[in-house]
């Protein structure tokens, strides 16, 4: 069994890398993927201790991208995942990434503006002292339940930090097709997260937007994730095979930050996640 998404405190996750890789070895798992949010710190400081244990790690990533939608003039926020599970991720991709970098901390600039704007005390300085160089809403939320403004981390988003909440602020973020080929050429595997969370929608439209990202050179989808139910798994595994993608899976461990969730089972063992599924991820990059 294998678990290809989760977190460390690289990003938004509460769990260090080694212990993330101890969870890992414990949940007896052949191999995991750190696919931190626009970082591969957190699967670089991993690397020793999975040597150490045997444990297959992969280097992973998790973009926010935009997909444009009729209708929508910000379009729709959109998380793709890359893997690199046979070579490491080009130069040119790293450098890239840091631009990602800096559009964060612009945004996180301003959302800490916008906060004080609504009158509450928090600064950035504060934030960053949580979330480091990867800070982001969820180190937000944190600061303002640490400072009782909200009781907990979802009222943080649901008050204050959600796309359709108060303190919104937009973060300049690649489209989706840049970031596909990005991917792709460099030297990874983009795959589509949580599909689930491409919003509610029939059926048909969701199979289109499949569609439409299949056309943009889009390689896998994620079929198993601990949001998704028996019926969303076998529904994205059918769309897969419709539209030549290969399938991802894992349970999107954050540590704390998401509670009731386990590294490689997800939500009461509901994830499971066959080795084959990386098999076929590193026969792609090598054709
Ligand atoms: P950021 O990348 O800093 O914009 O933060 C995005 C992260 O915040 C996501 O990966 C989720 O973990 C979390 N998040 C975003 N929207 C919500 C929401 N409405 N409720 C709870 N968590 C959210
Ligand atoms: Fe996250
Ligand atoms: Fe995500
Ligand atoms: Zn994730």
């Amino acid at each position: 069994m294998i678990d290809l998404h989760t977190h460390t405190t690289a990003s938004d996750g509460t769990y260090s890398p080694g212990e993330l890789i101890q969870a890992a070895v414990a949940a007896r798992l052949d191999a995991l993927a750190i696919t931190d949010h626009d970082t591969f710190a957190g699967y670089e400081e991993a690397l020793p201790s999975a040597m150490a244990t045997g444990l297959e790690l992969i280097c992973g990533i998790e973009l926010s991208t935009k997909m444009p939608v009729p209708g929508r003039p910000r379009g729709k926020s959109v998380h793709l995942l890359g893997y690199f599970p046979v070579k490491p991720p080009s130069e040119e991709f790293r450098e890239w990434i840091h631009l990602l970098q800096e559009s964060r901390r612009d945004r996180n600039r301003r959302l800490a503006s916008r906060l004080q704007e609504l009158g509450l005390e928090i600064t950035l300085e504060e934030v960053v002292e949580v979330g480091r160089s990867m800070a982001g809403r969820p180190h937000f939320a944190r600061v303002l339940m640490e400072k009782r403004y909200v009781a907990t981390l979802q009222e943080a988003f649901d008050k204050y930090l959600d796309e359709s909440a108060e303190a919104y602020v937009e973060r300049e973020e690649p489209s989706l097709a840049e970031g596909i080929r990005r991917i792709t050429d460099g030297g990874g595997v983009p795959s589509i997260a949580h599909p689930i969370r491409l919003g509610r929608r029939t059926p048909q439209q969701e199979e289109d937007l499949i569609r439409q990202m299949s056309k943009m050179g889009l390689l896998a989808i994620e079929a198993y994730h601990s949001d998704h139910g028996p019926r969303e798994l076998e529904r994205y595994q059918l769309l897969a095979r419709r539209y030549g993608l290969a399938v991802t899976g894992g349970t999107d461990f954050h540590g704390d930050a998401k509670p009731g969730l386990k590294v490689g089972t997800g939500r009461e063992n509901n994830v499971s996640v066959p080795n084959k599924v990386l098999d076929r991820l590193k026969q792609l990059v090598r054709s």
